[in-house]
């Protein structure tokens, strides 16, 4: 016979560890899961090593999901203040950058530390280094067989992530106990990931890697004023990973590279001024250097004065609009989070508990809901973890 729960959790990343902590509190008996050595570790590593714990601009808008409205209940009931506060009453320092995106004056190390405190005061007994199989699709109690023997709950919490950074623990797990249950998956896809481009861009523009600019980028819709970066095989940079979240197979991110220019306008008042220079340099004061050069290796050159309008107007569109269709992504091993999962239809958004599975829920990124880049995706497992841990 094994342990009797409450509550099991599945995951110790940060959606697991906070629930896990509030339904403790509860009262509730709860044991956590996990199949790392340590929990906690994509914690340990975001934000640059000081963990952008959170966004004080947090709006639904900030979220993709083939459901916009379901995070909005979870979103309003656990705030950023709320988080902020529970940050303050536990010491750790932070400072705002820019944005709105708080980050720990510290390490990322605080913020798991706080996670772990909280599990302390709720009596959570966390299992690590614990190999999990998808339980029976059977109905409460709900039966989990482990490598550290088996466990039993009324209440199975399932906060195993998405598939982003498999080095570090990601698995499928989340999905399959879906399948398992009838309940659909949106097919998950990496997000917030640099963008390869196809051979013809990577022969023409690889040499500019480690070149940074600011830009809007624009996929599906949806534009970005932030910085791209250069890599060896494509583009990168807060502007370019969030792009990258609505961008589909097959589809163009646009690019305006002189955001605060009206090219087009000094162009041609520079050239009714006389102005001899080429087009070229006078492009070239608002660009990079080394992405000006490469820019325009291919251009003949010729002076304002004998530039033709369309010419003008056929270099000012390109700057402005420039098209890239990448050839993929960097895949799971770079993205910074999954878009899909769980199908947000199958869940109740004031709970996160599947519909026609009482007892069984899912929080955090397994669930078809990813926030934009700048802390709202930890603000959605503090959020959704919430709103599970005040229903069990
Ligand atoms: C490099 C990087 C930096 C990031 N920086 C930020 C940031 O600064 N701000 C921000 O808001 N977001 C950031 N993110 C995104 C954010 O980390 C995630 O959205 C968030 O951690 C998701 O929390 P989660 O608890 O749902 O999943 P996870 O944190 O992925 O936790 C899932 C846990 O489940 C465990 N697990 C998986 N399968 C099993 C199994 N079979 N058995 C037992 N356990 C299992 C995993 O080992 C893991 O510990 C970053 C992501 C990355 C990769």
């Amino acid at each position: 016979m094994g342990d009797s729960f409450d509550l099991i959790v599945l995951g110790g990343g940060a959606a697991g560890l906070f629930c896990a902590a509030r339904a403790g509190r509860r009262g509730r008996r709860v044991v956590l899961l996990e199949r790392n050595r340590e929990v906690g570790r994509k914690i340990l590593i975001s934000g640059g090593g000081r963990c952008n714990f959170t966004n004080i601009h947090c709006r639904p808008e900030h979220f993709l999901s083939n459901n916009p409205h379901f995070a909005r209940s979870a979103l309003a009931r656990y705030t950023p203040a709320d988080f902020i506060s529970l940050v303050e009453r536990h010491g750790v320092a932070w400072h705002e950058k820019t944005l709105g995106q708080l980050f720990c004056d510290g390490s990322a190390r605080q913020i798991v530390d706080l996670l772990l405190a909280e599990c302390r005061d709720g009596g959570v007994r966390i299992e690590v280094d614990c190999d999990v199989t998808a339980p029976p699709p059977a109905r409460p109690p709900f039966v989990v067989e482990t490598s550290r023997g088996r466990f039993e709950a009324l209440s199975l919490v399932v906060a195993t992530g998405g598939l982003s950074i498999p080095k570090i623990g990601a698995t499928d797990l989340g999905y399959r106990i879906a399948a398992q249950f009838g309940v659909p998956v949106v097919p998950p896809r990496p997000a917030l990931v640099p963008l390869l481009f196809d051979e013809a861009g990577r022969r023409r523009w690889s040499e500019l890697a480690g070149v940074a600019a600011d830009c809007v980028a624009s996929a599906s819709g949806a534009s970005f004023r932030e910085q791209l970066l250069f890599t060896h095989r494509g583009l990168s940079g807060p502007a370019i990973l969030q792009a990258s979240s609505y961008w589909h197979d097959g589809g163009t991110v646009e690019i305006d590279l002189l955001p605060d220019v009206d090219i087009l306008a000094e162009l041609t008042s520079r050239r009714a001024a006389g102005e001899t220079a080429a087009p070229k340099t006078i492009v070239a004061r608002h660009l990079p250097n080394r992405l000006a050069d490469r820019w325009f290796d291919d251009d003949v050159g010729g002076v304002l004065a004998t530039t033709s309008n369309e010419r003008l107007a056929a270099i000012a569109d390109r700057l402005h609009r420039w098209s890239v269709v990448p050839s993929g992504t960097e895949g799971y091993t770079k993205a910074e989070v999954t878009a899909g999962g769980v199908d947000t239809r199958a869940l109740s958004s004031r709970t996160m508990e599947a519909r026609e599975v009482p007892g069984l829920y899912f929080i955090g990124e397994v669930v078809d809901v990813t926030g934009h880049l700048g802390g709202f995706n930890f603000q959605w497992a503090w959020a959704s973890a919430a709103a599970a841990a005040d229903a069990v």
